[in-house]
Protein backbone atom coordinates (compact mmCIF):
# COMPACT_ATOMS: atom_id res chain seq x y z
CA UNK A 1 0.00 0.00 0.00
CA UNK A 2 2.08 2.99 -1.65
CA UNK A 3 1.80 6.47 1.02
CA UNK A 4 0.82 9.55 -0.98
CA UNK A 5 4.19 11.83 -0.88
CA UNK A 6 4.36 14.90 1.81
CA UNK A 7 4.61 17.59 -0.30
CA UNK A 8 0.88 16.42 -2.18
CA UNK A 9 -0.46 16.94 1.38
CA UNK A 10 -2.85 19.51 0.63
CA UNK A 11 -3.10 22.68 3.25
CA UNK A 12 1.20 21.98 3.50
CA UNK A 13 2.27 25.25 2.52
CA UNK A 14 4.17 26.37 5.72
CA UNK A 15 5.10 30.20 4.37
CA UNK A 16 1.61 31.16 4.48
CA UNK A 17 0.58 31.25 8.18
CA UNK A 18 -0.14 34.46 9.16
CA UNK A 19 -1.69 36.31 12.58
CA UNK A 20 -4.82 34.78 12.84
CA UNK A 21 -7.58 37.27 14.83
CA UNK A 22 -9.66 35.25 16.69
CA UNK A 23 -12.99 36.96 16.66
CA UNK A 24 -14.44 34.90 19.33
CA UNK A 25 -12.57 35.80 21.89
CA UNK A 26 -13.37 39.56 21.87
CA UNK A 27 -16.68 41.06 23.59
CA UNK A 28 -18.70 41.94 20.39
CA UNK A 29 -19.96 45.33 20.23
CA UNK A 30 -20.18 47.98 23.48
CA UNK A 31 -19.23 46.69 26.46
CA UNK A 32 -22.06 47.09 29.48
CA UNK A 33 -21.46 50.51 31.06
CA UNK A 34 -22.77 49.40 34.23
CA UNK A 35 -23.31 46.29 36.33
CA UNK A 36 -26.47 44.89 36.26
CA UNK A 37 -26.62 44.00 39.77
CA UNK A 38 -25.07 46.73 41.84
CA UNK A 39 -24.76 49.61 39.33
CA UNK A 40 -21.70 49.88 39.38
CA UNK A 41 -19.57 51.06 36.27
CA UNK A 42 -17.21 48.68 34.65
CA UNK A 43 -14.14 50.10 34.06
CA UNK A 44 -11.85 47.41 33.13
CA UNK A 45 -13.77 44.15 33.41
CA UNK A 46 -16.97 42.09 33.78
CA UNK A 47 -18.34 39.00 33.68
CA UNK A 48 -21.27 38.18 31.33
CA UNK A 49 -22.47 35.02 33.92
CA UNK A 50 -24.86 33.34 34.87
CA UNK A 51 -26.47 34.69 38.24
CA UNK A 52 -26.99 31.95 41.06
CA UNK A 53 -30.84 33.43 40.57
CA UNK A 54 -31.22 31.93 37.33
CA UNK A 55 -31.26 34.76 34.69
CA UNK A 56 -27.59 35.89 33.09
CA UNK A 57 -26.58 39.46 33.64
CA UNK A 58 -23.16 41.86 33.17
CA UNK A 59 -21.57 42.01 36.56
CA UNK A 60 -18.80 43.49 37.96
CA UNK A 61 -15.99 41.53 39.86
CA UNK A 62 -17.65 41.57 43.34
CA UNK A 63 -21.06 40.72 42.25
CA UNK A 64 -19.83 37.94 39.86
CA UNK A 65 -17.95 36.84 43.48
CA UNK A 66 -20.90 37.23 44.94
CA UNK A 67 -24.11 35.35 42.76
CA UNK A 68 -22.09 34.37 39.75
CA UNK A 69 -21.66 30.75 39.13
CA UNK A 70 -18.17 30.67 38.50
CA UNK A 71 -16.32 30.90 35.08
CA UNK A 72 -17.00 28.81 32.51
CA UNK A 73 -19.15 27.24 29.38
CA UNK A 74 -22.78 27.67 30.65
CA UNK A 75 -21.82 29.44 33.67
CA UNK A 76 -19.49 32.52 33.23
CA UNK A 77 -17.30 34.90 30.63
CA UNK A 78 -14.87 36.97 31.79
CA UNK A 79 -14.01 40.31 29.44
CA UNK A 80 -10.78 42.22 30.21
CA UNK A 81 -10.51 45.57 28.61
CA UNK A 82 -7.78 45.99 26.56
CA UNK A 83 -5.17 49.18 25.74
CA UNK A 84 -7.20 49.16 22.24
CA UNK A 85 -10.33 49.30 23.68
CA UNK A 86 -11.50 45.73 22.66
CA UNK A 87 -12.55 43.80 25.40
CA UNK A 88 -11.09 40.23 25.55
CA UNK A 89 -11.97 37.43 27.13
CA UNK A 90 -9.71 36.25 29.73
CA UNK A 91 -11.59 33.45 31.82
CA UNK A 92 -14.80 30.92 31.12
ZN1 LIG B 1 -21.68 44.82 40.73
Amino acid sequence: MPFPPLSAAPGNNMGSITCVVIADRYWGGDAPAQCDICQDKILSEFVDGKTQQGPWANMCRCCHKEHGCGLGTGKGQKYQKQNDGRWLKVGG
